[in-house]
């Protein structure tokens, strides 16, 4: 090779490894220039001698515009003593190192941007410039800004929450982190509980079984009633447990929610036992009672319901209440629930529309139905209580008969004792005046030769006058009997009062044979009176005759007459024995006597014509009495 091939191919050598210069050259370049970081390269008094165009872009500017500038003309000024000093470190020592720095764009947009600064040596080994490549980081800040912002979130939710919560170690169970619902709970100080084992908040009796739990493979999370927990003071309580498997610190971990639920299961159990408690009365219920909704539907029965209809609850319920009735009652029940729904209120069904229900076998069965509004969570209900008559009614007829059986066989009973009481006073009343007749007739038989003329007369009257007894007496049975029979026959008139009243006392005093005084005070006062005079007669000699017949001789007796409005009031006044109580009530029933009577004759119908005699006359008759202080009876006649 000649010299001059020599110097043509190092040339070329030269050439080629210049172009490669150029090219690797351009290609780091094009590199530069089409990187979407900011490569910017300037010297020592932050005059620039380079920038790409991402850098020029940034700022809303060419390279060209930039390079031989100083760009901290661009910086914020509240940046700009940071980036100052920056340069110092930089400096101090060129090797790379990172800052961040917020970084305004030029349409005002501020941007947080990351630099990686390096120091470029000159020979002798100084800084001669500075290269600064940045990349925008607002993204990754703002993700990072909000991860903080949960974190804190988060631990606000831990730390406030009402609840106490834990993070325990998985490996040394024991506690990482405590809320303060936790430390309130249990009683244990922070600093407490972060030297505990999770084991030492549980009693002896619960370890066996948390390490079965512990040991289990719960998939990341577990959750589990009936867990008891022992506070620092002792305290035993219930707690529900939830629990999550976390990394906490870069620990394997769980957090723990521990939820007392003592008072909310002691609450449940009350529920439950007053929700039994209410249950078991409603099923011995002797109605039947059935819950609709507001659509009229079943939504509950009880067993008297299902007893009564034949039909499982089950088969009723959400049926409407409809179909327990017979086709034909239908209409009306409905219309009764339309009325309820318009206005709720107490109704009840009267047994005299007839409802009947209809059993699942056909029968129809007599019923009673009362709707009551009621309101359960909220919601209108309507509770229907439903009772079967059938039992009711039968005990009714069988009432109604047991009744009339009694009355009859009281009046039996009343009547046995009358005949009986007849009876032995007619035989008695009877047998006296038949004894003095018999003796008389015996006497005058015997005798009839020797006796006087008016010994004879007086033994003739005797007899006349038992025989008048005996008439009276049967005429009072017969007024008795009559009086019961057909009514009296009552026939009124007008009454000279003074002298009709005269009449009777002058009667009294003679029969009396003067053993009373016998008084009449009033009468004048009212001139006359339209009543029955022979009733009236019977009434007053009746009183009067008691009255010197049941008091001792030398007392009085008087009668007297009143005018009060619409009526004219007798009343026949004595100091006799007295009417005992006992007897009082019976005292108007044909043959009776009061127990006090022992040897005073008399037959117990006086009392009962009277009685008959005043009603004749729409009046009414009534008395007092006190035993040995004498009686007062009183006759109204209305005018
Ligand atoms: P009686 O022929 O027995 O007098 P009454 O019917 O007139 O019959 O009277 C019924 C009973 O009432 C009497 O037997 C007597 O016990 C009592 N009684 C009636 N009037 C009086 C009176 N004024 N004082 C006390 N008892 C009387």
């Amino acid at each position: 090779m000649t010299d001059t091939d020599e110097y043509a191919h190092l040339d070329e050598q030269l050439r080629q490894r210049e172009e490669a210069l150029r090219q690797s050259e351009a290609r780091y370049r094009a590199l530069v220039q089409s990187q979407l970081d900011l490569i910017c390269r300037f010297l020592p008094d932050s005059t620039l001698t380079f920038v790409n165009p991402a850098y020029a872009t940034f700022y809303g500017t060419t390279p060209e515009a930039m390079i031989g500038r100083s760009f901290l003309e661009h910086c914020d000024p509240l940046t700009l003593e940071d980036v100052k000093s920056r340069i110092q470190i930089i400096l101090d020592n060129p090797a790379p190192s990172h800052s961040e720095f917020p970084w305004t764009d030029s349409s005002g947009k501020i941007h947080w941007v990351q630099w990686v600064d390096q120091g470029i040596l000159d020979e002798a080994g100084h800084v001669a410039e500075i290269q600064a490549v940045g990349r925008d980081i607002t993204h990754l800040k703002t993700i990072e800004n909000t991860l903080r912002l949960q974190e804190e979130w988060y631990r606000s939710l831990f730390e406030v929450n009402p609840k106490p919560l834990w993070v325990y170690d998985r490996e040394t169970q024991m506690f990482l982190e405590v809320n303060k619902a936790a430390v309130e709970k249990y009683g244990y100080s922070r600093a407490e509980f972060l030297s505990m084992n999770i084991t030492e908040i549980r009693p002896e009796s619960e370890i066996n079984r948390l390490n079965l739990v512990l040991e289990m493979d719960t998939e990341g999370f577990y959750h589990g009633r009936n867990w008891f927990h022992r506070a620092k003071n002792g305290i035993i309580f219930n707690v529900e447990i939830s629990s999550h498997d976390i990394i906490f610190n870069g620990r394997d971990a769980r957090l723990v929610l521990a939820d007392d639920v003592t008072n909310q299961l002691a609450a449940e159990r009350r529920l439950r036992e007053s929700e039994e408690k209410f249950r078991t009365m409603l099923e011995a219920a002797s109605e039947g009672v059935m819950l609709l909704d507001e659509r009229g539907n079943i939504t509950m029965v009880n067993l008297y319901i299902e007893t009564l209809f034949g039909y499982d609850r089950s088969e009723m319920l959400d049926k409407s209440a409809l179909f327990l009735v017979p086709d034909h009652m239908r209409r009306p029940l409905a219309a009764y629930q339309v009325a309820f729904a318009k206005r709720p209120m107490f109704t009840r069904i009267p047994e005299s529309e007839g409802f009947v229900g209809r059993c699942k076998d056909g029968r129809l069965v007599p019923i009673e139905i009362t709707l009551t509004p009621i309101t359960i969570a909220s919601q209108s209900m309507v509770m229907c209580l439903v009772i079967d008559l059938t039992q009711r009614k039968e005990l009714e007829e069988g009432r109604i008969y047991a009744k009339s059986l009694e009355v009859k066989l009281e009046k039996e009973r009343e009547l046995i004792e009358m005949k009986e009481r007849f009876i032995s006073i007619v035989s008695h009343e009877f047998r006296t005046p038949l004894a003095v007749i018999l003796s008389s007739v015996g006497i005058l038989r015997r005798y009839h030769e020797i006796l006087t003329p008016d010994k004879a007369a007086i033994k003739l009257d005797g007899i006349a006058a038992q025989v008048r007894r005996m008439v009276q007496l049967l005429e009072d049975v017969l007024t008795i009997s009559r009086g019961n029979a057909e009514r009296i026959q009552f026939r009124p008139e007008h009454l000279d009062l003074e002298e009709f009243c005269t009449g009777i006392t002058e009667t009294i005093r003679q029969t009396d044979a003067d053993h009373h005084f016998i008084l009449l005070e009033g009468v004048e006062t009212i001139p006359s009176l339209y009543a029955d005079r022979r009733l009236l007669e019977h009434i007053l000699l009746n009183l009067m005759t008691n009255a010197t017949k049941y008091s001792p001789v030398g007392t009085s007796v008087k009668l007297s007459v009143a005018r009060i409005p619409h009526a004219v009031t007798f009343t026949v006044t004595d100091s006799g024995i007295g009417i005992p109580i006992a007897d009082q009530s019976h005292l108007f029933e044909p043959f009776h006597r009061a127990q006090n009577v022992s040897g005073l004759e008399g037959t117990g119908l006086g009392l009962a014509i009277v009685k008959q005699s005043v009603e004749e006359h729409g009046g009414a008759i009534t008395f007092t009495s006190v035993i040995n202080q004498g009686s007062s009876f009183t006759v109204t006649l209305p005018i």
